[in-house]
């Protein structure tokens, strides 16, 4: 595959400039379809987030502040038709980037834009309202961005995360400060650039690339911070509300789960089939809203397992050029913690795998994506996030025990429910633990306009749709005394 850097990919944006870190320092990025060395990112640290943050206070003291939100909602819309142009682009950095198959990398720049259109059009539409009040009296409320938002990424799905969060922030006319991941950050700084073609003031958006314990510690204690969004693991997403918290600072915090599907004896399996698989094995599971957990009422067991160890036969797993099924994992690190994983299955039965192409490079990140059966409820494969393309089948017999079950994690992000029986779905919707339930359908082709996010250890607060609009602005409530 050609190399498809078009911008030189060792700076930070900061106050509308493209500039080295501060300390001149760099990482190494790495392509984890063979291992090896792409480019030098910049390794942002405080010094660079002081500055970034600086920068995005004075945009919202300067022109950005100014922008009216028909305006900002126009450069948004702009934003989004310049990923739809440049989308085959985007794809192949994000397809070197995070080793996602290029149909995949795709479907995420497509996510991008449409983020940008739907909260281009949203921005100018968050409305306050009028309160009846005392005699004399005249109440009202106003939207009103926090100020200065930091956004820390992860590397799994950096267009579709940086357009939920920095979307629905510049919407509502906060200034951000994205760090992204370091294992994957060129569609971040890819879509800076286009920001800045799509007449976005300097210092509305700032980006600084950086170790997490560094530039991303550095963000989430910065008071000149305002408010936070976090995309990652739990550990790291407790330590961001630590250091949020000396500020008080609110955060959004959007942190995985052990998503489950509850598959009834009286479901349409034709339909079910493919997403039981997809749903797991997706960016080679690496997917917050993953769904890990197939839970199957004793009658259609036998089949469904074997319906899926014969869609587990099928899956290839090779270079994000061949755009298989399957990609490699982001990194060797995040193949080593999978591998862990596959080692606690000893005891467990694996009922199905995936294959790796025979001319996957040896210094890729590939495993074999792997179906265990039977597996008990309390089992550390079925309660613990993996973050690999590993499933783990349970059966059950009766409704309670399903919604037992499925509620049996510490996370509680997306849950699903085959069946046709319309009681039943309504019933389990409202017991099932998660931010989001599906009937007979899981992700809802992604779902821009659907409010996303956790209870329990899955986080809090909530992204994607209007509701992120609520959540990346406060309420001030006016109360106008006339007599
Ligand atoms: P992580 O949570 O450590 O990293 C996510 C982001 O946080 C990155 O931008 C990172 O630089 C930043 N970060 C790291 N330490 C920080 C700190 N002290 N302060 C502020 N920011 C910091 O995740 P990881 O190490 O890349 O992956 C580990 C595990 O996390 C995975 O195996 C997976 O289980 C989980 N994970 C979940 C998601 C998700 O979408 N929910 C995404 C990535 C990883």
């Amino acid at each position: 595959m050609p190399n498809p850097l078009w911008f030189n990919p060792a700076l930070c944006l900061i106050g509308g400039e493209w500039i080295a870190p501060s300390a001149g320092v760099d990482l190494p990025l790495i392509n984890p379809s063979d291992g090896t060395e792409i480019c030098h990112i910049a390794r942002g640290d405080a010094s660079d987030i002081d500055a970034a943050v600086a920068s995005a206070q004075a945009a919202l003291d300067g022109d950005w502040g100014r922008k009216t939100a028909l305006e900002r909602g126009r450069i948004l819309t702009r934003l989004g038709q310049l990923v739809l142009e440049r989308m085959d682009d985007l794809a192949a950095l994000e397809a070197m980037d995070v080793g996602k198959p290029l149909t995949q990398a795709r479907a995420d720049a497509v996510a991008l834009a449409r983020y940008c259109e739907f909260y281009g059009g949203a921005a100018d539409k968050v409305m306050g309202e009028t309160i009846p009040y005392l005699d004399g009296y005249t109440v009202y409320t106003l939207r009103e961005p926090h100020g200065v938002t930091g956004h820390i990424v992860p590397w799994n799905y950096p267009m579709q995360i940086i357009g939920r969060s920095v979307g629905a922030a510049l919407a509502m006319g906060n200034a951000c400060v994205l760090k992204p991941a370091e294992e994957a950050c060129l569609t971040a700084l890819a879509l800076a650039h286009l920001a800045q073609q799509a007449g976005l003031p300097a210092g509305a958006l700032n980006v600084v690339p950086g170790l997490g314990a560094e530039a991303g510690a550095a963000l989430s204690a910065h008071p000149g911070v305002h408010h936070i969004s976090f995309t990652g693991s739990v550990a790291t997403g407790a330590l961001v509300q630590q250091a949020a918290g000396r500020n008080v600072v609110p955060v959004t915090l959007e942190l995985g789960g052990k998503s489950p599907q509850l598959v009834f004896d009286d479901a349409d399996l034709d339909a079910a089939l493919p997403f039981l698989v997809n749903a797991g094995i997706q960016n080679a599971g690496q997917t917050c809203s993953a769904s890990s957990r197939i839970l199957v009422q004793r009658g259609v067991y036998e089949q469904v397992k074997a319906r899926m160890v014969a869609a587990y036969a099928d899956l290839t797993v090779g270079p994000a050029a061949q755009d298989l099924r399957v990609g490699p994992l982001i990194s060797a690190r995040q193949k080593e913690i999978v591998e862990g994983f596959l080692a606690k299955g000893k005891d467990l039965t694996i009922a199905g795998q995936g294959q790796i192409v025979e001319d996957a490079p040896a210094q890729g990140a590939y495993v074999r994506p792997t179906l265990f059966a039977d597996v008990p409820p309390d089992h550390m494969l079925a309660r613990e996030e993996i973050f690999g393309p590993v499933q783990v089948l349970i059966p059950f017999d009766t409704e309670d025990e399903a919604a037992e079950i499925a509620n049996s994690t510490d996370y509680g992000l997306v849950a699903s429910i085959w069946t046709r029986d319309g009681a039943r779905q309504m019933r389990l919707a409202k017991r099932l633990n998660a931010g989001q339930v599906f009937v007979n359908n899981y992700g809802a082709g992604g779902g821009v306009e659907l409010p996303f996010g956790g209870v329990g250890k899955s986080g809090h607060g909530r992204e994607k749709g209007f509701e992120a609009l609520y959540g990346f602005s406060q309420l001030k409530t006016v109360a106008n005394y006339h007599g």
